[in-house]
Parts: structure tokens; sequence; C-alpha cells
């Protein structure tokens, strides 16, 4: 059975432009439920671990570099059958394949600057929230 949880973050190029505000308002609209929230800035050593599955990919370090450039909003979000809907509201990696009414088509710049984070299986929401939240930051 889908799980009800995945975990996100509205990334360093959307919260510098302003558009923490709409992003949520898309989140909440598509039914998810904020069961944690926290804006912060991630370390380049949290940055690491947290995409250390693409530490062998050519755009790691990029990555970590932008990740880490300012402050993100990280939030674990509840809905039936959430990491798979979630997928499908934020739209391809990639804003140019992205779908009309996603949250990339309408605020991502590149591939690499593209607004949100979205898990990718319940086992990694798990791990991602883990990272961001305690048990106590969670409602
Ligand atoms: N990324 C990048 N260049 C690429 C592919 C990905 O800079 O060619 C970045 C982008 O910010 C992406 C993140 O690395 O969101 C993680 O990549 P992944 O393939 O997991 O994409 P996602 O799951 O975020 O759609
Ligand atoms: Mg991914």
């Amino acid at each position: 059975m889908a799980g009800n949880i995945t975990f996100t973050m509205i990334k360093p190029d959307a919260v510098a432009k302003n558009n923490i505000g709409p992003i949520l308002s898309m989140i909440n609209k598509a039914g998810f439920k904020i069961k944690a929230m926290k804006y912060t800035q991630m370390s380049k050593a949290q940055a690491e671990t947290f995409y250390g599955v693409h530490s062998e990919r050519p755009f790691f370090g990029e990555l970590v570099q932008f990740m880490t450039s300012g402050p993100i909003v990280a939030a674990i979000l509840e809905k039936d059958n959430a990491v798979e809907d979630f997928r499908k509201l934020i739209g391809a990696t990639d804003p140019s394949k992205a779908d009309e009414g996603t949250i990339r088509k309408a605020f991502a710049e590149s591939i690499q600057n593209n607004a949100v984070h979205g898990s990718d299986s319940d086992e990694n929401a798990q791990i991602e929230g883990g990272l961001h939240f305690s048990f106590y930051e969670r409602f």
C-alpha cells in the first residue's frame, strides 16, 4: 500500500523570487496537509548527505552549491498516495518538459533551479523527513 507522507523543499531559487506563498498555496489546494515545516538554510554537509545518491553525477557539486546558496522551506506533507501525487503536482525535473499546471512549469528556472523537491519513494520520504525534523516537530 502506498504511504501517505512525502517530503518537500521549496528551493533557494523559488525562495529568492518570493514564491513561497504561491507554491504553498498550490500544495494546499492539491489537498496536502502540512505535518512539519521549517525555514532554514542547509549546510554543505547537510546538502551532500541529502543528495548523496547523486554524488557520482556530474552536476553534484553545482547542485550542492545551489542548494546551500540561500534559505529553503522544508516540509513534511500528508495525503493519500502522497509520493506519487506530489510528484505529479511538481512536474518533470526539467521545467521545459513539465506539464501545464505543475509547480515546476509555473516557477522553475532550469533543470537545476527547479523550485521544489519531492521525494521519489515512501522509503526516501521517511529518510528525508528524518534528516530535517524530529518527532517533536511533527503535528
Ligand atoms: N539536477 C541537476 N541537473 C540534472 C539533473 C538534476 O542540476 O541534470 C538537480 C535538480 O535540482 C534536481 C536534483 O538535481 O531536482 C535531483 O535530481 P533528480 O534526478 O532526483 O530530480 P528530481 O527527483 O528532483 O525531479
Ligand atoms: Mg529525485
